[in-house]
C-alpha cells in the first residue's frame, strides 16, 4: 500500500474534497437537515482546485434545477476522458429505507433529468455518470442491499464511498426492475470518486465478451495510465453486471468516429439497451476537445453548450505515469 505522503498531489486533493463534502453533510444531518447537492460540488470542486479548472455557465444556472456538469480528465500525453455528470443525493427517509431521485423531473419539465442527462451524453458524445453523495460511514450504517458481496462485506462497510461515481445506464437498467432497494444497488455499483484520480489502486482484468477488436480485448485486460485507467474504472461495474446477464452477445463490431482513440467499439447492449463498452469509451479522445481551453480562458460558449450544462471541470492527471 503507498502510503498517503506518496499519492500524487491530484489523489489527495480529491480525498481532502471527499472529506470536506462528507464533514458538510453530516453537520446537515445532525441538524436534521439533508445537503444541497449544489453546495457539495461547490465544495468538491473547490477543494480540488488547482488540479481541476472549472468554469461555471450563468445561462443555466438561471434556468433550471439541479446541475449537469462535464468533466474531462486529461493526462500528460493528452489523451482524454469525457464524461456529462449529475450529482445526486443519497437519501434516507427512514432509518432503513434510501432513496436517490433519479426520476426527479423538475416543474415544467417533459421528461425526468436521467433521461435529459442521457440525451445530453449523446449531444458531446461521452458517457453519462451520477455522482453520488452518500453522507459517511455513520450516516450509512444502516445500508444494506441485496447483493452478493465480496468477504462478506455489506455495503454499509466501503470506506471513501461518501462521493462515488456510477455510470447511468446502471441506474436505468436496475429501474426496469424496480427493486425496493434501488438506491442500495446504485450505490452498490458506484465506485469512490477519488479512486478515479488514483493510480495506486488495483486494477481489474475486465473479461470481454465475445469477439472484439484486439485493441479493446488488450485495453480491457492489461493495466492502463492516464485517462484510459479513468474510461476502463468507468468499465468495471458494467462488465460484472453484464457477466450476470443471461443474454447472447451481439458480437458485431461497428467502427465509431475517427475522433476516438479507439474507433472499432463492440455494439453488444447486454440489457442495459445502449451498447455499453461504445457509451464509455466514446468518451476517450486521443486529444481534448477543442473548446476546453477557450472555455476555461473565458471565451462565450456556444449557445447549445451553456443551455445543455451547467459548467465544465477540467481535471490534469499528469503524474499518473509515474505509477
Ligand atoms: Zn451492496
Amino acid at each position: 500500500m503507498t502510503s498517503l505522503a506518496d499519492r500524487p498531489d491530484l489523489y489527495r486533493a480529491f480525498r481532502r474534497a471527499r472529506i470536506a463534502v462528507d464533514r458538510h453533510a453530516s453537520k446537515m444531518v445532525a441538524a436534521e437537515h439533508i445537503w444541497a447537492e449544489e453546495t457539495a460540488t461547490d465544495l468538491l470542486l473547490g477543494e480540488v482546485w488547482p488540479h481541476a479548472r472549472f468554469r461555471k455557465f450563468t445561462r443555466w444556472q438561471e434556468r433550471h434545477v439541479g446541475a449537469d456538469w462535464l468533466w474531462w480528465w486529461v493526462d500528460s500525453t493528452g489523451e482524454s476522458f469525457g464524461m456529462l455528470v449529475q450529482a445526486k443525493n443519497l437519501k434516507r427517509p427512514s432509518a432503513r429505507r434510501w432513496h436517490i431521485d433519479f426520476d426527479y423531473t423538475p416543474d415544467g419539465a417533459t421528461q425526468s433529468q436521467l433521461t435529459t442527462l442521457l440525451m445530453t451524453s449523446d449531444l458531446f458524445d461521452v458517457p453519462a455518470a451520477h455522482v453520488l453523495y452518500c453522507g459517511n460511514q455513520t450516516y450509512r450504517k444502516s445500508l444494506n442491499c441485496s447483493l452478493r458481496h465480496e468477504n462478506d462485506w455489506g455495503c454499509h462497510k466501503r470506506a471513501r464511498a461518501g462521493v462515488s461515481v456510477v455510470p447511468s445506464i446502471i441506474p436505468k437498467y436496475l429501474k426496469q426492475f424496480g427493486p425496493s432497494d434501488l438506491a442500495a444497488q446504485a450505490f452498490h455499483w458506484s465506485l469512490p470518486l477519488e479512486d478515479f484520480a488514483d493510480p495506486a489502486r488495483d486494477q481489474r482484468r475486465l473479461r470481454p465478451l465475445g469477439r472484439v477488436h484486439p485493441d479493446i480485448k488488450e485495453f480491457m485486460l492489461e493495466p492502463q495510465v492516464g485517462a484510459r485507467r479513468i474510461a476502463k474504472m468507468m468499465l468495471e461495474s458494467l462488465t460484472a453486471m453484464r457477466i450476470g446477464q443471461m443474454s447472447v452477445v451481439q458480437r458485431a463490431d461497428t467502427a465509431y468516429s475517427p475522433d476516438l482513440l479507439f474507433d472499432q467499439l463492440p455494439m453488444d447492449t447486454g440489457h442495459f439497451d445502449v451498447p455499453y463498452v461504445a457509451h464509455v469509451l466514446r468518451g476517450l479522445r486521443p486529444e481534448p476537445p477543442h473548446y476546453l481551453e477557450e472555455l476555461l480562458a473565458g471565451d462565450l460558449p456556444e449557445r447549445w453548450m451553456d443551455e445543455s450544462i451547467a459548467g465544465i471541470a477540467v481535471v490534469s492527471s499528469a503524474g499518473d505515469e509515474m505509477m
